[in-house]
């Protein structure tokens, strides 16, 4: 366990990170692809925020668009507030000094991430140098040895190169130079995917004592469910560039409300699944999205109006919010809208 910092000096109740109407956008010869679309969303202090969903739905972009690291050409729109601060709104060298001091990431490839030719003592002096300039070379390493020694990893490592580690010491090594600032908000991105169970619990296991004893609060891309089950407070589940069901993971989890977190759920292996479950086709391309709810071609319980009418965001029970034609608001479904879409209308359904 990591030592705990007495008195955060943060309020807890005010977010680190507010997201409201946050779009992404590339320009290609064939469009612009939406890879996130109106996401809004808000993080507290030492609150773990679990975002789901399939390969394709934007996710990584989001946690991307909120770090400002995004491709050339990508264009973003909407509010993203740190600690009161419009991140957009920032100067490119403001930005800058943002990442890593109060900001981090966490990469999936920790090796494509470290100069194979640098010593790990190099990555952490160019870091800390970077954004504190006037440490002094034993100030540095005093910060670094305390960064690898709360991620378990000896002092005598110090000097080594990164093909001296294992994948998992790879990763905890990025969690550590991701720490050494001390960011109070932290975007990990699938940390645990090139890991083997044993290793992922013990990477879960520190992203959780971080955000404990630090009050770091922390957005962690998955496709876990399980991951996100054992180590996150909410859960945001991205469909096609939105967020269509959030709240709490006792709560979404245990019943959810979404038809898409529903098929999400059920396609997840455990120890009691009898059966292997899918969900037919696959997300749709984000130039030419569907009609009404994006999810419709795929979802077992499409209805007429969700073809060609977007669903509402609307609160879910158990708190949160959802965005399903199911969950209402009736009164805005236009009459014949509950009628079942039949399969072979999918694509050419008829406005409701
Ligand atoms: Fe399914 Fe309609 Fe809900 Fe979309 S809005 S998830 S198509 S029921």
């Amino acid at each position: 366990m990591t030592p705990a910092i007495e008195g955060s000096p943060f309020d807890r109740s005010t977010p680190v990170i507010d997201v409201t109407d946050l779009r992404v956008w590339y320009g290609t010869t064939r469009g612009a692809i939406q890879a996130v679309d109106g996401v809004s969303l808000r993080l507290s202090p030492g609150e773990t925020l679990g975002l789901v969903g399939e390969s394709g739905c934007g996710k990584s972009t989001l946690g991307r668009g909120l770090m400002g690291l995004l491709p050339a050409g990508a264009k973003r729109d909407g509010q993203v507030l740190f600690r009161g601060r419009d991140i957009l709104r920032m100067s490119e060298r403001e930005a800058y000094g943002l990442r890593g001091t109060s900001v981090g990431m966490i990469f999936q490839e920790p090796l494509t991430r470290l100069n194979p030719l640098m010593r790990i003592s190099e990555h952490f002096q160019e870091t800390i140098a970077q954004h504190e300039p006037d440490l002094s070379k034993s100030e540095i390493r005093e910060r670094a040895l305390e960064a690898l020694r709360l991620m378990g990893i000896p002092p005598t490592r110090y000097r080594s190169y990164p093909h001296e580690f294992s994948g998992g010491m790879r990763q905890r090594l990025m969690i550590a130079l991701a720490l050494v600032l001390r960011p109070a908000f932290i975007v990990a991105d699938e940390p645990t995917t090139a890991l083997d169970v044993l290793v992922e619990a013990q990477i879960i296991g520190i992203l959780n004592d971080l955000r404990r004893n630090f009050d770091t609060a922390l957005l962690l891309i998955t496709h876990n469910l399980g991951i996100v089950a054992e180590a996150c407070d909410r859960v945001a589940v991205m469909y096609a560039g939105q967020i269509v069901e959030q709240g709490s993971v006792t709560s979404v989890f245990g019943k959810p409300q979404h038809p898409y977190t529903r098929e999400l759920l059920r396609s997840t292996i455990s120890l009691s699944t009898t059966g292997l479950n899918y969900i037919p086709g696959s997300p749709p391309d984000l130039i030419d999205p569907p009609p009404g709810c994006r999810f419709h071609p795929r979802c077992p319980d499409a209805m007429r109006v969700c073809a060609g009418h977007d669903p509402v965001q609307t609160v879910r029970q158990g708190g949160g919010s959802v965005e399903c034609w199911l969950s209402g608001p009736d009164e805005l479904i236009p009459p014949g809208g509950t009628e079942r879409l039949e399969r072979e209308e999918i694509g050419v359904a008829d406005e409701a």
